[in-house]
């Protein structure tokens, strides 16, 4: 049941989170639930994470429009991302597209260009944030905006440090 309501809130967490970054809207759970086999807890692998510590999720609207040049779900995306009122452009096939947070051998899209947490995570040359030895005081604007957010990633540090006996940078 907690683990239930967990994945709740972080689903709802995740929604909210699209501000930051489309890939919020279609969050891949990273909690069990009822319906799910429970695994033995591992360190997170920044490897597997994007640079703020989300997973992408192949669901994700925008990137399925990007990968199948699917203009009907592009015009859904800038719709529902808000891309006007939050970066804006007008519709533009062009404009309207990403291929996920760590694509670095596509072109780079308005949602990442804008993202300063993953600026700031590749500046320092970390695959996550969970990897930062700054996280918990880390005043960026993705986390004020979404704090419950930052707490999930905390979490992750302290699995990725206790579990994995890693060290932060
Ligand atoms: S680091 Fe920024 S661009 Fe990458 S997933 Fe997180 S919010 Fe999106
Ligand atoms: S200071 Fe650390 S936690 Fe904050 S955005 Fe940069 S890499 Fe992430």
């Amino acid at each position: 049941m907690k683990a239930d309501s967990n994945r709740r809130e972080f689903l709802k967490t995740c929604s909210a989170f699209c501000a930051g970054c489309a890939f919020f809207l279609h969050p891949r759970r990273i909690t069990a639930g009822d319906d799910e086999e429970v695994k033995p807890e591992k360190a997170p692998n920044p490897d597997e994470h994007t640079h703020c510590g989300y997973q992408c999720s192949e669901e994700c609207k925008l990137f399925k429009a990007t990968v199948n040049n699917d203009m009907t779900l592009k015009k859904e995306a800038y719709q529902e991302w808000k891309m006007k009122e939050r970066y804006g452009i007008e519709f533009d096939p062009e404009q309207v597209f990403c291929y996920g947070c760590k694509a670095d051998d596509k072109p780079m899209s308005i949602t990442l260009q804008k993202c300063t947490v993953r600026h700031c995570a590749k500046g320092k040359g970390l695959e996550a944030c969970f990897q930062c030895k700054d996280l918990k005081t880390c005043d960026m604007e993705l986390w004020k905006r979404f704090s419950d957010f930052k707490k999930n990633v905390i979490g992750m540090q302290e699995k990725y440090m206790t579990l994995g006996e890693n060290e932060l940078k």
